[in-house]
């Protein structure tokens, strides 16, 4: 066996279809790699809340249960890494997850204690990038295989190293993306003492939580529409936007490739409406989190058309539209959770039980993370 040990991860990750089937140790392997960097991203928070962890989660992270999920996320990383041992002729993914549960086990496991560190003051989100992995990883990875698009698209596809970067970024770096976000709320909140604003931040703060969250997601959804239809309009904006189009093949990774000036200016734009008119911080952070989720499925690798629900809820075929190589699908279905914004401002597709014959630009974008963060600025056109 040839290559350095990454190499070897990787391609025993990227194994032929017939070496991942059931009992080929391959998904125990694959559950454990992803169970062991979320416990070793958990202990890390435990161990060093001032740089590593969202202050936000604080509270979960104090509560006795948080401690005892560590745990079993630990030993489940163990038994699934010994059990693809076993199975698997090749050791690279059971080894490589046996070691990184080891080092969580190492830094102090589940009992971990507080290591105290001054306050460097950049925050990396590393437990929010755990919870994020483990939630939308262990959901789709399975659902994409049960019920796949493309059945012959491999979980590990061409350039999802790539898209696992910008999955890392865009989840470690939602503490600073959430500060740039809400930078602007001081000043809003010093500046609505009166009138219409006051009552009305009043009168939404007084709703209940759940009548929140659903305006909070129309709301957000309406000012996303049109800054996405801008960024497919102005040539420059769109520079930064080819990159999330660039990906040509569609499953629940796909969708953190964003260019990261987008990814700030999306998400200071679209929860203006939000910090305006005083929806509760609680909605605000409960919607963050669901949009990881629901970005994923949006662009997850799943089937069906849903012909019916579709027209209402953003689903997988109406995104998938959206990112058609197909001349009909261009600047269509700009909307991410509700298609109706579409079908007002007439740019709604979604012909019954059809789906597009493949992904992409017609542009040549670069690949590689840097060359697309770079790719805006040196982009002819
Ligand atoms: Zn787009
Ligand atoms: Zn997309």
């Amino acid at each position: 066996m040839k290559g350095n040990f990454l190499q070897r991860l990787a391609r025993d990750l990227e194994a032929p279809i017939e070496a991942r089937g059931f009992g080929t140790g391959w998904f125990s392997g694959f559950f454990a790699l992803i169970l062991a960097v979320a416990g070793l991203c958990f202990v890390a928070a435990l161990r060093w809340p001032a740089w590593a962890a969202m202050p936000e989660l604080g509270p979960v992270r104090a509560s006795a249960e948080f401690r005892l999920a560590v745990h079993g996320v630990l030993i489940a990383a163990y038994a699934l890494a010994l059990l693809s041992l076993l199975l698997r002729p090749r050791k690279a993914l059971g080894a490589t997850a046996l070691a990184i549960a080891l080092a969580a086990t190492i830094l102090g496991g589940s009992a971990v204690q507080r290591d105290e560190t001054r306050n460097w003051g950049i925050f990396f989100g590393i437990d929010f990038f755990a919870v994020n992995m483990v939630a939308t990883g262990l959901m789709f990875a399975p659902l994409e295989r049960v019920f796949p698009r493309h059945s012959s698209q491999r979980l590990f596809r061409q350039e999802w190293r790539e898209d696992l970067f910008y999955y890392l970024v865009s989840s470690m770096m939602v503490q600073l993306i959430t500060f740039l976000t809400l930078a602007p709320s001081g000043y809003i909140n010093a500046n609505a003492g009166a009138g219409w604003l006051a009552s009305t931040r009043a009168a939404i703060s007084g709703l209940p939580w759940l009548v929140q969250f659903v305006l909070a997601m129309a709301l957000t959804d309406l000012a996303q529409y049109w800054f996405h239809r801008l960024f497919h309009r102005v040539p420059f904006l769109w520079g930064f936007h080819a990159v999330h189009h660039s990906a040509r093949s569609m499953d629940w990774l796909a969708g953190a490739r964003m260019h990261f000036v987008e990814i700030v200016l999306l998400r200071g734009v679209t929860s203006l409406p939000l910090l305006t008119l005083g929806f509760l911080p609680s909605v605000m952070q409960a919607y963050v989190g669901l949009v990881y989720v629901w970005s994923s499925l949006l662009h997850a690798n799943l089937c069906g058309d849903f012909d019916r629900l579709g027209a209402w809820l953003a689903l997988p075929r109406f995104h998938h539209w959206h990112h058609a190589i197909d001349a009909e699908g261009v600047d269509k279905n700009f909307a991410i959770h509700f298609p109706i914004y579409d079908r007002i401002f007439g740019t709604y597709y979604l012909p019954e039980g059809a789906w597009p014959s493949g992904y992409g630009v017609p542009e040549e974008v670069p690949n590689g993370y840097l060359a697309q963060l770079r790719y805006p600025f040196v982009r002819k056109g």
